[in-house]
């Protein structure tokens, strides 16, 4: 859990927004978290330990399995953190504002709480009709993203396949684990029978075309939070650890795992992001141990609220607008998007002392390399620059 805390600890904006909120009294999740923020910023914080006792309560309050002692799972803690920050938010917001009576529980999360905001992003599965070229959408709002562990490829290149493919398997190597993962999770797409899945547009509706189905990242969060999928259900009801080497970009152009129609909510055409935190399990399921690795340098924040200005807020129109792109898209057809390549990386100087390990109470500035490079990663904190 001060893993996961120490990495939530290191988002100032996060501090910014909550200290402007007004909690009330109920604000207990808001309220703790706070109290850490201004805790880890203030100067005093140097000096002397905190123990985050009344987060580790409000949790407890929100999801039973922080009760006990036994290890709490990080990435449900960051869960359990944000779900409670926003339902507090929602119901601050309708208590102060009458302005908002009448929408939905979304529109007033996504217009009014932007500390909840900065972690969020937008999926968009796009259904894509090949006899009538209709496009549909379904949207879905996401606080992080879980990577599934891919292995990878190289026992089976032995096979002499055509040219192509084999290019095509040398970029799909050459990224890293975690790029890998967002391909084969987000972008992997599904191809249906148009007579099986038909386009509700079309009445009667076509046959004998295919309705491809892909899921794609539509608006770019602030923040944006990897988890690796390493704790997977054995098949006999309980679950496992995988200890894989899953390798992870310090930077890198997240454009690749993004819809065309992202340009529609004026999102350039690189969008990168730098990793800021780690939060690392060692250890078995039962007997293992977090720590945290922190950029502490002052970051760039100013895309933060660049991008929250042009998230959502107008849920059907902007449904209309991202249909209308991709359907002028998929008109011209192109195939130059499919297969980008590799990353560029971002030129920056990275000073060796950004970088803080954090264990416990244990605190020691660290190497990048061991923070970029560490084999028990499990979930990564990126922010937009
Ligand atoms: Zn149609």
């Amino acid at each position: 859990m001060d893993a996961m805390l120490q990495n939530l600890a290191w988002c100032p904006k996060l501090q910014i927004e909550l200290a402007e909120a007004q909690l009330k009294k109920f604000c207990k999740m808001s309220k703790s978290l706070l109290r850490l923020l201004n805790y880890t910023h203030s100067e005093d914080g140097k000096n002397s330990g905190y123990k985050p006792s009344d987060i580790l309560s409000a949790a407890r309050q929100r999801n039973s399995i922080f009760n006990g002692y036994h290890q709490q799972d990080s990435f449900e803690m960051f869960n359990t953190l944000i779900d409670g920050i926003k339902n507090e938010m929602l119901q601050l917001t309708k208590e102060n504002d009458s302005d908002v009576y009448g929408k939905s529980d979304e529109e007033i999360i996504m217009g009014t709480c932007s500390g909840v905001r900065l972690f969020f992003g937008t999926f968009v599965t796009e259904f894509k009709f090949s006899s009538c070229k209709h496009v549909e959408c379904v949207f879905q709002r996401f606080s992080s993203i879980t990577v599934p562990i891919v292995q990878s490829e190289h026992k089976h290149t032995k096979d002499k396949n055509n040219k192509k493919s084999k290019k095509l398997r040398s970029s799909f190597e050459s990224l890293t684990g975690v790029e890998r993962g967002m391909k084969n999770g987000l972008m992997n797409t599904s191809s249906f029978k148009e007579e099986d899945f038909p386009c509700t547009q079309c009445e009667p509706p076509r046959t004998g075309g295919i309705c491809k189905r892909t899921m794609l990242i539509l608006e770019p969060p602030s923040i944006m939070v990897l988890h690796i999928d390493r704790f997977s259900e054995n098949g006999h009801g309980g679950v496992v650890k995988r200890n894989n080497l899953v390798t992870y970009p310090e930077s890198f152009d997240i454009v690749q795992f993004c819809s065309k129609a992202t340009e529609v909510i004026g999102a350039d055409r690189r969008l990168f992001y730098n990793l800021f935190g780690v939060v690392a399990h060692s250890g078995s399921l039962n007997s293992g141990h977090y720590v945290a690795y922190i950029k502490t340098t002052h970051r760039s924040s100013a895309f933060w609220y660049d991008t929250m200005n042009r998230l959502w807020t107008d849920p059907e129109k902007r449904k209309t607008e991202v249909v209308c792109k991709l359907e002028e898209e998929t008109s011209h057809y192109n195939s130059e998007y499919e297969n980008k390549g590799s990353p560029i990386k971002e030129e920056e100087n990275l000073d060796d002392t950004d970088w803080y390990f954090i264990s416990d109470d244990y605190v020691k500035p660290c190497k990048t390399t061991e923070a970029i490079d560490n084999q028990n990663a499990y979930v990564l904190m990126y922010e937009r620059v």
